[in-house]
C-alpha cells in the first residue's frame, strides 16, 4: 500500500483506455505519476460492463490503440466486433506489456480534488481519506462511466435480484428458469436482450423509447483481412483519421432526396447488409435535414415490420425520433428476439411504470411479477463522472457550480478556472463520444503531454484555458451542432436522460479531422487560448 500524503508530478483518475495511455505517456516524460481507479482492475468500460452480449460497435481493428506498432502487430482480435472479455484481456495485456499496474492504485475512489493557488498543486482525497498532491490532474474518468438509475418510485423495494448493466457481477448471472424484467432499450439492452431471452423463462422488456438498430453482422475476423490491414496499419489508420468520426466507412455527399426511392432503398439495403455505424453516412444530409432523415427512419421502421411477426409489437418497437440523433445501435438478433414466445414487450408510452414493488414492476395496467430486474438505463454521460467528484479550482469554485448552466470547456480538454486540470476524450466540447474513442483518447493524451513537455522546457508551471478562448470554443461547438438534428432529440448527448441536467448538446460535431487540425493550430501558436505562467513569470 502506498504512503499517504505522497506527492506526484501528475495524478490520473481512472484506469480505462484513457488512464492507461496517459500513464504510459506521462511516465515517458520522466514524470512521477499515480493513477487511481475505483475498480479492482484496468479496462474501465470493459471492466464494468460485463453484461451478456457486451461488445464494441466500432470494428476491433480500429477500436484499439495505435501508439505502438509492436502492440498493434502482435495483438490479434478474434471477431469483427470484439466482445467485452476480449477487450478486457486487451486492456490487461497493454497494462502488463507497458508495466503500468505498478503505478495504479486500485479499489480507490477519488472523492475530491482541490486546487491550491499558493502552491499551484492539486490535492486529491480518496474515499478512504488518503490525500495525495500533484501539479497536474488528469481526469480520465470516462464519458459513459457514471451509472444512471432512473428515479422510479419504490426502486429499492424489489425483493428479487437487481442488476445494472454497467455494474454486472464478475461471476456472471444465470437466468435459467427465471422471470426477468429489463428496464431500458438503449445500446446495452439491445446487446443483452437477445442473450438473456435465450436463457430466461420469460423476459419482460420495459420500453419507454424505441431504438433504431441495424444488424452488426458480427463474425470471426477474417485472417486475410487482418493481414491486409496489418501490412499497412499506419496507412489504414491515417486514412480513417480523415473521416468525420474517425470510423471507417463510406460517407456519401449525395443528397437523400436527389435520388429516387428505388435508389435510396438500394443504398440503404447495401449498408444494412454490411452492418456498420456508417449506415448513417448513406447520404450527405441524413443528420441535417429532417425530410432526408425521415426516409432513413422509414427504412428501419419497414425493416422492423418485416422482422417482427406480431404487428402490434412491431408498431410498439418503431421509433419516431430522427435516426442517428440518439446513438445508433448495432445488434445481433435484437428485433428478432421479440418473436420469441418467452419475450413480452411492455410499451411504457401506453402503460407507464407506476412503481417498483416487492414482487416486481407495476405499470398503469398490471403487475409484472419478476425474479430478477435489470436496469439498462445507461449513464449520466460526459459530465457525470466529473460532477460526482468535489472538484474545486481557483478561489475554491466548484466545477459543478461553474457548469451549473451547462458545461464549458476549451477544446474539451480544459476549463477556465481549473488550472492544470485536463479531461481526456470525455469532456464536453470534444468529439469523444461521436468518434472512435481510442484514437480520440490517444489524440488528447498526445496533446496534453506535448503541452507538459512545452511547459517543462520553459520552466512553466501553470496552464489555464482563458475565459475568452473558452467562450469562443463553446460558441463554435454550438454553431456546428445547430444545423444538425441532434439538439432536437431527447438523448444523453443533450443530458435529457438525467432530470435537471442543463440541456446542451455536449459533444463536438464539427468533425474529428477539423478538431485535430484545430488542436495542432493551437499548439503551433504556443498554445493559443491558454494562459501559461510559472516561476512568477507570465507568458
Ligand atoms: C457498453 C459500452 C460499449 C462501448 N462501445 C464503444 C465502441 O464500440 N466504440 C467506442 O469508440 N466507444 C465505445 N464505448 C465508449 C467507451 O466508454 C470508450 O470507448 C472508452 O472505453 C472510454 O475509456 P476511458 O478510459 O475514457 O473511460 P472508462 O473506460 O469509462 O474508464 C474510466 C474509469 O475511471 C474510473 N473512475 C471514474 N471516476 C472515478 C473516481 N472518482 N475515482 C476513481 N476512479 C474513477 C472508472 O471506474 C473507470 O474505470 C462504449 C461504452 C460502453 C458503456
Amino acid at each position: 500500500m502506498p504512503n499517504s500524503d505522497a506527492s506526484f508530478d501528475s495524478i490520473i483518475v481512472g484506469a480505462g483506455f484513457a488512464g492507461l495511455y496517459a500513464l504510459h505517456r506521462l511516465r515517458g516524460l520522466g514524470q512521477s505519476v499515480r493513477a487511481f481507479e475505483t475498480g479492482s482492475g484496468v479496462g474501465g468500460t470493459w471492466y464494468w460492463n460485463r453484461y451478456p452480449g457486451a461488445r464494441c460497435d466500432v470494428e476491433s481493428m480500429q477500436y484499439s490503440y495505435q501508439f505502438s506498432d509492436e502492440l498493434a502487430q502482435e495483438w490479434s482480435w478474434t471477431e469483427r466486433y470484439a466482445a467485452q472479455p476480449e477487450i478486457l484481456r486487451y486492456a490487461n495485456h497493454v497494462a502488463d506489456r507497458f508495466d503500468l499496474k505498478k503505478d495504479i492504485q486500485f479499489n480507490t475512489k477519488i472523492t475530491s480534488a482541490h486546487y491550491d493557488e499558493t502552491t499551484g498543486l492539486w490535492t486529491v482525497t480518496t474515499e478512504g481519506g488518503e490525500r495525495f498532491t500533484a501539479r497536474y490532474l488528469i481526469m480520465a474518468t470516462g464519458c459513459l462511466s457514471a451509472t444512471n438509475f432512473p428515479a422510479i418510485k419504490g426502486r429499492e423495494s424489489f425483493a428479487g435480484a437487481t442488476y445494472h448493466t454497467s455494474r454486472w457481477p464478475h461471476e456472471g448471472v444465470n437466468f435459467t428458469g427465471k422471470r426477468v424484467g429489463i428496464i431500458g432499450t438503449g445500446s446495452s439492452a439491445v446487446q443483452s436482450i437477445p442473450l438473456i431471452a435465450r436463457e430466461a423463462k420469460h423476459l419482460f422488456v420495459f420500453q419507454r423509447t424505441p431504438t433504431y438498430s441495424i444488424p452488426a453482422h458480427n463474425k470471426p475476423l477474417d485472417p486475410e483481412e487482418e493481414q491486409r490491414i496489418k501490412s499497412d496499419y499506419r496507412g489504414f489508420r491515417a486514412r480513417i483519421a480523415q473521416l468525420a468520426f474517425d470510423v471507417d466507412g463510406e460517407f456519401s455527399d449525395t443528397l437523400t432526396l436527389s435520388v429516387n426511392e428505388a435508389e435510396r432503398r438500394r443504398v440503404y439495403d447495401a449498408r444494412w447488409s454490411y452492418g456498420r455505424l456508417s449506415w448513417l453516412g448513406a447520404f450527405g444530409d441524413l443528420i441535417t435535414d429532417f425530410k432526408a432523415n425521415e426516409t432513413g427512419q422509414q427504412y428501419i421502421r419497414n425493416k422492423i415490420n418485416e422482422i417482427v411477426k406480431d404487428p402490434q409489437v412491431a408498431e410498439a418497437l418503431m421509433p419516431n425520433h430522427a435516426v442517428g440523433t440518439k446513438r445508433l445501435c448495432i445488434d445481433t438478433g435484437y428485433y428478432e428476439t421479440f418473436n420469441r414466445p418467452n419475450v413480452t414487450l411492455v410499451d411504457l408510452r401506453r402503460t407507464p411504470i407506476d412503481e417498483i414493488v416487492t414482487e416486481g414492476v407495476r405499470t398503469s395496467d398490471r403487475l409484472y411479477e419478476l425474479d430478477a430486474l435489470i436496469f439498462a438505463t445507461g449513464f449520466d454521460a460526459m459530465t457525470g463522472a466529473l460532477n460526482r467528484i468535489d472538484i474545486r479550482g481557483v478561489k475554491g469554485r466548484a466545477l459543478k457550480d461553474a457548469w451549473a448552466a451547462g458545461p464549458k470547456t476549451y477544446l474539451g480538454v480544459a476549463t477556465a478556472g481549473f488550472p492544470n486540470l485536463f479531461m481526456i476524450a470525455a469532456g464536453p466540447g470534444s468529439p469523444g463520444v461521436l468518434s472512435n474513442m481510442i484514437p480520440s483518447i490517444e489524440q488528447h493524451v498526445n496533446f496534453i503531454t506535448q503541452i507538459m513537455a512545452h511547459m517543462a522546457e520553459r520552466q512553466l508551471s501553470r496552464i489555464e484555458a482563458t475565459e475568452e478562448a473558452q467562450e469562443t470554443w463553446v460558441q463554435h461547438v454550438n454553431e456546428v451542432a445547430a444545423p444538425t438534428l441532434f439538439p432536437s432529440t431527447n438523448s444523453w448527448y443533450v443530458g435529457a436522460n438525467i432530470p435537471g441536467k442543463p440541456r446542451i448538446f455536449m459533444p463536438y460535431i464539427g468533425g474529428y479531422p477539423v478538431y485535430v487540425e484545430k488542436c495542432k493550430d493551437v499548439a503551433s501558436k504556443n498554445y493559443e487560448g491558454f494562459a501559461l505562467s510559472g516561476s512568477n513569470r507570465q507568458v
